[in-house]
This record gives structure tokens, C-alpha cells and sequence, in this order.
């Protein structure tokens, strides 16, 4: 497969409408379908990446306060970046905001997104305002990528990594569409992700083979990375880390006994990555005690197609619709 041939995605009605797309671009799109574009200008490499997020689709502002709409908007597209194990180097911001919301409101929200890039190591390098009907923020973010990992470098054999513990931002969301307030350490995975940019790089120096955000939920994505690099990945549901608040919010839900929420949930801007059989379980310490945070093996790489998600050595059919998000 050629660098300019589209990335093959996984299954879905979105990725249906994106396939269309590719379709339709034909040879005028090159590159397209990873997390982020690759481009070398002048000898060097950039990862460039965009990422849209729409008040009343992707947040709501009684959920949020204005900086975390910023931080939440910003931190995502930096995690398209992470993905491809890149260095933020810039981000630029088009927002739209309502009649009323020039002020203190537009403030506050792009100290969020400055907050956000500063984290990564990036500035803020420009945007554009208008008015809108409802909060609308876009960000573009620039990155180097001497060395990128790309979604489709998986083979059979390799082990299927997951950064951190998933099921957070899902089970946030379901408490406030409930009308309930969600348990603060759910609230804060859903108001302020943390795009995992040095782990990236990391686990690229230990030899990763695949590398993808979790953005549309872990057996989503795990699709995309089957169909990119052209096998079949196994996801055993025990492995799956859920994030302990999403036991704490509802004790009827045990750490292992119904891991479906951390399998569906998107937008936890985790890493999912394949890594050779070689990187085992001393190395996975050796990552824990580096970022202090959880990196799990939750199944492997084979010869195949599609994702088998296997719950006590079973196939289980989690069902259908991996965006948690019913549009309000
Ligand atoms: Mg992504």
C-alpha cells in the first residue's frame, strides 16, 4: 500500500459516509483516513490533524464550564497527534460563539484551548471567530513526526495494548442525560482528557507496530486498526481496564463483570496500540512507573479480518452504535 492510498476504516454508518468521501476525492485526496495527515515539507515530516466538536453533539454547556469546553476541544485534536506518536509543535482555533458569548465566555474558553496546548508543548498560533448558532470549536493542530506510527503496521502475533482505563467519559455522559451529576473523577475524564503524547512517543521507541486514539470506543477503533493493517484483532473483555469510578458511580456494575461501557465509550483519548510479542509484561511496568498510569494487554493480533471480542473464551456480540453520544 502506498503513503498516498486511503487508510481503510473499519465498519459503521460514519464510516460508510467517509469511505463515499474517499471515493469521491479519488487521486486528489493522498494520505487520507489515518489519525493525522503525513507530510514532508522541506525534508520534514508534519503530522497535521483538524478536529471539530459541536455544543449540544459532542458537550453541552450546562455539563461544562467555558475552559473546559477549550481544554476538552483542544486536548482531543492534540490526541490525533499523540496518535501518530508527533511532536505538537502549534494549534490554531475557529470558533463560533452565539450573539452574547464574545466576551468572558470566548476568554475563558481559549485560555482552555491554551491550556491545552501548553500542556503539549504547543502554542497557539492563530484561528478565526464568527458568530454561530451554537458554540462551535475547531482545532487544528501541527505536529512534528520524524518517525510516525501509522494504523496499519499491525501483524498477527502481536499483542493489542490499551493506555489508562476506559468507560469514564461514556458513564459521565449517561449520568447527565439521566439528570444526574457524574462522580467527580467520571466528570474529569469526560471535561479534561489528557492526550498522551509522551507515552506515544514511548511506546514508539519499544517498537509499536499500530497506533490509534480512542475516539470511537475501544472495539470501534480496534476496527479501524483490523482494517488498516489488514488482520484480525482479538479483544478478550476480562483484560479491559474500566475505569474505577464507573464501579463507584454504580456498585452493581463489578470491575470485570460487565465491561461494556469500556468497550463502547468513546472519547477517552487513550492510546490503542500493537506492539511485537517481545514487549511483555516487565515493559508494561517499566510504562506504568514512567506516567503513572495503567497499560493493559486486552488481546492480540491474527491473521484475519475484523475485530472477535471473546468474554470467558466465548465471541460476544457487545452489539451495535460504538458513539456513546445520542445527539441532543
Ligand atoms: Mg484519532
Amino acid at each position: 500500500m502506498s503513503d498516498a492510498t486511503p487508510t481503510p476504516l473499519g465498519p459503521g454508518g460514519e464510516f460508510d459516509r467517509l469511505r463515499a468521501v474517499f471515493a469521491r476525492l479519488g487521486s486528489r485526496a493522498s494520505g487520507i483516513g489515518d489519525d493525522a495527515a503525513i507530510v514532508t515539507v522541506d525534508g520534514v515530516r508534519l503530522a497535521l490533524s483538524c478536529d471539530l466538536v459541536v455544543e449540544g453533539r459532542h458537550f453541552r454547556r450546562d455539563w461544562l464550564t467555558p475552559e473546559e469546553i477549550g481544554w476538552r476541544a483542544c486536548a482531543a485534536a492534540l490526541s490525533d497527534l499523540a496518535a501518530m506518536a508527533a511532536t505538537p509543535l502549534g494549534v490554531l482555533a475557529a470558533v463560533g460563539v452565539p450573539e452574547g458569548s464574545e466576551g468572558a465566555f470566548l476568554e475563558e474558553m481559549m485560555e482552555g484551548v491554551g491550556q491545552a496546548a501548553m500542556f503539549a508543548g504547543a502554542s497557539v498560533w492563530g484561528g478565526d471567530l464568527v458568530q454561530a448558532p451554537v458554540v462551535t470549536v475547531d482545532i487544528t493542530v501541527v505536529g512534528r513526526a520524524e518517525r510516525p506510527v501509522r494504523r496499519r503496521g499491525a501483524r498477527p502475533g502481536d499483542r493489542v495494548w490499551v493506555t489508562g482505563s476506559l468507560g469514564a467519559p461514556a458513564a459521565a455522559v449517561a449520568a447527565w442525560e439521566a439528570g444526574e451529576s457524574p462522580h467527580p473523577a467520571l466528570r474529569a475524564r469526560f471535561a479534561r482528557p489528557v492526550p498522551r503524547v509522551a507515552e506515544a512517543a514511548w511506546l514508539r521507541d519499544r517498537g509499536a507496530t499500530a497506533m490509534l486514539d480512542v475516539s470511537d470506543g475501544l472495539v470501534g477503533d480496534a476496527g479501524h486498526l483490523a482494517a488498516a493493517s489488514g488482520v484480525g484483532v482479538v479483544i478478550e473483555a476480562e483484560r479491559v481496564p474500566v475505569h474505577g469510578g464507573v464501579a463507584a458511580v454504580d456498585p452493581s456494575i463489578p470491575r470485570s463483570a460487565d465491561p461494556s461501557i469500556a468497550l463502547r465509550g468513546g472519547e477517552e483519548y487513550e492510546l490503542l496500540v500493537t506492539l511485537p510479542p517481545a514487549f511483555g509484561d516487565g515493559e508494561a511496568r517499566w510504562f506504568v512507573r514512567e506516567f503513572e498510569l495503567p497499560l493493559t494487554c486486552v488481546g492480540e493480533v491474527r491473521e484475519g479480518a475484523g475485530v472477535t471480542v471473546l468474554r470467558d473464551g466465548h465471541p460476544w456480540d457487545i452489539g451495535g452504535g460504538f458513539s456513546h453520544f445520542r445527539a441532543t
